[in-house]
């Protein structure tokens, strides 16, 4: 059998987030408006700073303004309801995300419920999770979606196929399967109490692995010919590259599934660039409906 293909998430995000700066220019020119996305980081989580970094020049670049609030680790739950709360009246502000995880004297839920469903563009809010399970228009989650992007690039119609998500978290594994069966797949949600777990993969046309576990998914529980999205992002030691040194791998043996699978992501450079490119999405999409107009074509 011939090797899988490459499914190249970095250059599938690049072209969106061109068309997402072509949308948002055409936005400015019709409408006179420009998506305004609020970052809020509390703390110095190194990790959770690098990404809202990458959160926010992307966001510039694609022509939206970038509202960034550092707050320090100190932060009181009711200091950053106040910050929260004069987002979700600011006009010029039209997503929010509060990066996770938060400081242990503040409680998430409260945090994320807080946030205007409107501007929910990271889509955990309740009723975004309530509207997108009911099948009505919501803010979707990012890393699902952009997972599902990748996958009808891929695959095409999905209707019918047997999709197996591994992972039931509430940030992909719920989501994902969501949007799976919102696409007439037959979904099977597997996590760490799922008996014969290689035997429920085999089944799978679709597998998607949220797990956090490095190589977790060999390559014998792949169905030959399976389409294969990694979620997972594992950081491991790799001493053949020098002594201390680390790389990025998957939850999935990719050097085995490659000989298996008819289609798979590869990590880093599949799932990880399409999640900010659906930051931005969702940041464009928000500003369309808060604002009654359509989003460009
Ligand atoms: P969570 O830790 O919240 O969830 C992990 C899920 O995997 C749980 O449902 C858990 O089951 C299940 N699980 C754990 N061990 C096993 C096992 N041995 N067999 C089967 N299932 C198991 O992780 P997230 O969903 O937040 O993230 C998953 C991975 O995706 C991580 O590597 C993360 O870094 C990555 N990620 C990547 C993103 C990106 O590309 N941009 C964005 C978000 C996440 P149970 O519920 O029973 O405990």
């Amino acid at each position: 059998m011939s090797e899988a293909k490459r499914i190249d998430g970095k250059a599938f995000a690049e072209t969106l987030r061109a068309e997402i700066g072509r949308k948002a220019a055409a936005l400015k020119d019709a409408h006179g408006l420009v998506p305004g996305l609020a970052a809020v980081l509390v703390g110095e989580d190194p990790a959770s700073q690098v990404y809202v970094r990458n959160k926010e020049k992307q966001c510039v670049e694609a022509g939206m303004n970038s509202v960034g609030r550092r707050m320090e680790v100190s932060t009181t739950q009711e200091e950053l309801l106040a910050v929260v709360d004069a987002l979700n009246r600011d006009p010029a502000v039209h997503g929010i995300l509060v990066q996770l995880p938060l400081p242990a004297q503040i409680d998430s839920r409260t945090v994320i419920e807080a946030i205007d469903p409107g501007k929910d563009v990271d889509g955990f809010h309740p009723v975004n999770v309530g509207r997108l399970s009911s099948g009505e228009d919501s803010l979707v989650p990012c890393t699902p979606q952009g997972c599902m992007m990748l996958l009808e690039d891929t695959v095409g119609d999905l209707s019918g196929a047997n999709a197996v998500v591994v992972g039931r978290s509430n940030i992909v594994g719920k989501p994902m399967a969501q949007l799976l069966l919102a696409a007439n797949c037959t979904v099977t949600v597997a996590h760490s109490r799922t008996r014969d777990l290689p035997g429920v993969c085999r089944e799978a046309d679709i597998l998607i692995a949220a797990v956090g576990r490095a190589r977790m998914i060999e390559g014998g529980w792949i169905k030959p010919g399976a389409t294969v999205i990694d979620v997972g992002i594992n950081r491991i030691d790799a001493p053949e590259r020098g002594e201390g040194k680390t790389r990025l791998v998957g939850d999935v043996d990719y050097e085995a599934a490659v000989e298996i699978a008819g289609a798979i992501t590869p990590v880093p450079g599949g799932v990880g660039p399409m999640t900010i490119a659906c930051l931005l999405n969702n940041t464009l999409i928000a500003c369309c409906r808060q604002n009654g107009v359509d989003v460009p074509e």
